[in-house]
């Protein structure tokens, strides 16, 4: 059966929706690298109930993948079987609470909560000016930078489970670790609330401010990339044992080890999925036999190869 004839059929079991299903949508163009096959179905739901709904009547054989902006994502070049959930502008708001508390839906960026946030004078979430995520991205993997993590400010996530029903989690439940959280895989984030703390926004903007200034001199946030590619070991730096190892700069096909940060993979323009996560494995390989350290991948790696 071709993938074509595979994905309408996908799409006649689904649910109906009142948001968008795409048969075979490329996901390339949703992942910062640029690489990676297709979602067999992409939903794109208008909201809450849309979502909850398709989850109540989804038949659970059929495999359910959560994408946020595809910041830390590198989708292999086969695709991703099944459903692909993005969540979109119905999930996107941000509001006040009393109390300097900030309500966000996950579609929205951590750059526009930053900034939501310096504008109603709660300080505290200026670290997300770093990070070029969404908020179910950062509830996911814990996002963090100077200093801070996700754990710090979140006083609690709301979830759909795998059958839609609605949870609340608080903050001292969602398992936080470094760049994980133990909450089931197949639960899909849907909003947060974060704690910051009264302060003045002309100070948090310049602190914002900051933030990017360094950004922009020490990673390569303009390139195609996943940020960092490997977790840092315990008591190691992974660019620095990657330099150590000689694989700054080094390539495969049109893949490359960043100039200017070591941990970072970069598509140089037509690398593939396979030569991008070839290449990391060339430095897992390359590290391994020089310092004896097992580089663990922190970017998810999701989907099929090729056939
Ligand atoms: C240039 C660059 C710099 C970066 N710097 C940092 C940094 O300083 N600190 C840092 O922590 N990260 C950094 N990252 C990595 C990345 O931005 C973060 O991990 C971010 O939180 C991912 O968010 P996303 O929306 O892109 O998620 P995606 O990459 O789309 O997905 C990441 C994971 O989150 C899951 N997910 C996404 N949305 C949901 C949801 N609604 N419900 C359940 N699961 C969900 C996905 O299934 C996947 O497992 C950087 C990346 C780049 C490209």
């Amino acid at each position: 059966m071709s993938a074509a004839v595979a994905a309408s059929r996908l799409v006649d079991r689904l649910p109906s929706v009142r948001g968008r299903l795409t048969p075979e949508q490329p996901l390339s163009a949703l992942t910062w690298f640029r690489v990676g096959g297709p979602a067999e179905v992409l939903f794109v739901p208008a909201d809450e109930a849309d979502l909850s709904t398709f989850l109540q009547a989804l038949p659970s054989d059929i495999p359910v993948t959560v994408a946020g902006v595809g910041s830390n994502l590198l989708v292999r070049d086969g695709g991703i079987d099944g459903v692909v959930i993005r969540l979109g502008k119905g999930f996107a708001t941000i509001s006040q609470e009393p109390g300097n508390k900030l309500r966000a839906g996950v579609a929205a960026l951590d750059a526009m909560v930053a900034k939501a946030a310096a504008k109603a004078g709660v300080a505290g979430l200026e670290f997300y000016r770093g990070i070029p995520g969404s908020i179910g991205g950062a509830l996911r993997m814990n996002a963090g930078c100077y200093g801070r993590e996700t754990k710090d400010v979140l006083v609690e996530a709301v979830v759909l489970d795998r059958q839609g029903n609605r949870h609340v989690i608080p903050a001292q439940e969602m398992g936080f670790s470094y760049r994980h959280t133990s909450v089931p895989p197949d639960f899909i984030f849907i909003e947060a609330l974060f704690q910051g703390a009264a302060g003045d926004p002309i100070e948090i903007t310049a602190r914002m401010d900051e933030i990017t200034r360094s950004r922009e001199s020490t990673q390569p946030i303009r390139e195609r990339t996943g940020g960092s590619t490997f977790r840092n070991p315990d008591g190691f730096k992974a660019w620095q044992l990657i330099d150590a190892a000689g694989g700054r700069g080094a390539r495969r096909g049109g893949a490359q080890v960043s100039e200017l940060h070591c941990n970072f993979l970069i598509n140089k323009g037509g690398a593939t999925a396979a030569d991008l996560e070839g290449l990391g494995e060339d430095m897992r390989a390359r590290v391994r036999e020089q310092s004896g350290v097992e580089l663990q991948w922190e970017i998810k790696r999701i989907g099929k190869e090729s056939p």
